[in-house]
């Protein structure tokens, strides 16, 4: 496997950044993952203009021109030889005496690395998934993608602990924020697709606004708003959405079945459009 380190493409086990980086440090950065699929790099602008976003909310420099960028993750692909994986790259404040004040002058620390994608088996697509609900610990600030993912990664092992694929978080007015890495979505009762309203209080996917776009192209009406877990418990159908899973649907929330206990008709077709979208875009 081959990185980007900081303008040097090496092969992984050399590829090495200083240990006094903030990243390193103080998680003082912000990273993005693309999807590349069937060798097409799935919604490239948007996962640029939200890494942009990220840094400029951070006043974090950008590492490159957003042509160079494409270069690199262009270079990057062809280096590695992958149609199917998940491009990751990192931004850092860079390299300073660890000191929680901004440095003066530091110059923008980048890498970008690339694997093979793990998407969910045939199985999980077909019957569906399980979540739990864990409370939502983190910060204020949710939109930033940043690398401070601690309460992220106790969720999530908090899930693979009790042998479900995700955790849904829980504010403290009881609704579900998003899973530790995916976004969530449900159908209620009277029909309605619900997803929690972007703002601070979760990372909006750009799979999620994908999602978003499909369903108006279809007609299909939606709400952006918060929903609780009692309403969650109570949908016809349930579905997760992001960069490595595509639209996903859940099946149990809590142990308990979500409607029927089976994938929902919406869901399916979601993702059958999703999939469909993701085809049409320019192999790279
Ligand atoms: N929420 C969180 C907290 C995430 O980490 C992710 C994945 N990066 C998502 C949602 C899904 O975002 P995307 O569709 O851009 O992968």
């Amino acid at each position: 496997r081959i990185a980007y380190v900081n303008g040097r493409y090496l092969p992984l086990s050399q590829a090495q950044v200083h240990i006094e980086d903030r990243g390193y440090q103080f998680a003082d950065g912000v990273y993005e993952v693309v999807p590349l699929y069937r060798g097409r790099l799935l919604d490239e602008d948007p996962h640029l203009d939200r890494f942009d976003y990220s840094l400029r909310e951070l006043q974090i420099a950008p590492p490159m021109s957003r042509a160079a960028l494409k270069l690199v993750l262009r270079e990057l692909v062809r280096r590695n030889g992958l149609s199917d994986a998940l491009l990751y790259f990192q931004a850092t404040r860079g390299v300073a005496p660890r000191d929680h004040k901004f440095p003066a002058k530091t110059k923008t620390a980048f890498v970008a690395t690339m694997r093979r994608s793990r998407p969910p088996s045939a199985k999980q697509i077909e019957e569906g998934v399980s979540v739990m609900t864990t409370r939502d610990i983190r910060w204020e600030r949710c939109d930033i993608k940043s690398l401070n993912l601690l309460p992220n990664l106790l969720a999530k092992q908090q899930a693979t602990v009790a042998g479900v694929f995700e955790a849904w978080l829980v504010d403290d007015d009881d609704n579900i924020t998003e899973g530790s890495s995916t976004n969530a979505w449900i159908v209620t009762s009277d029909g309605k697709l619900v997803t929690h309203d972007a703002g601070a209080a979760i990372l909006n996917g750009i799979t999620r606004q994908r999602v978003i776009k499909l369903m108006e192209g279809e007609g299909l009406t939606f709400e952006q708003r918060a929903f609780s877990r009692e309403e969650a418990m109570r949908a016809r159908e349930a579905f997760l959405s992001s960069s490595s899973s595509f639209v996903l649907p859940i099946t149990r929330i809590d142990g308990k079945p979500v409607g029927e206990g089976k994938p929902g008709p919406m869901t399916r077709r979601l993702r059958e459009i999703y999939v469909a979208a993701a085809l049409e875009a320019p192999v790279v």
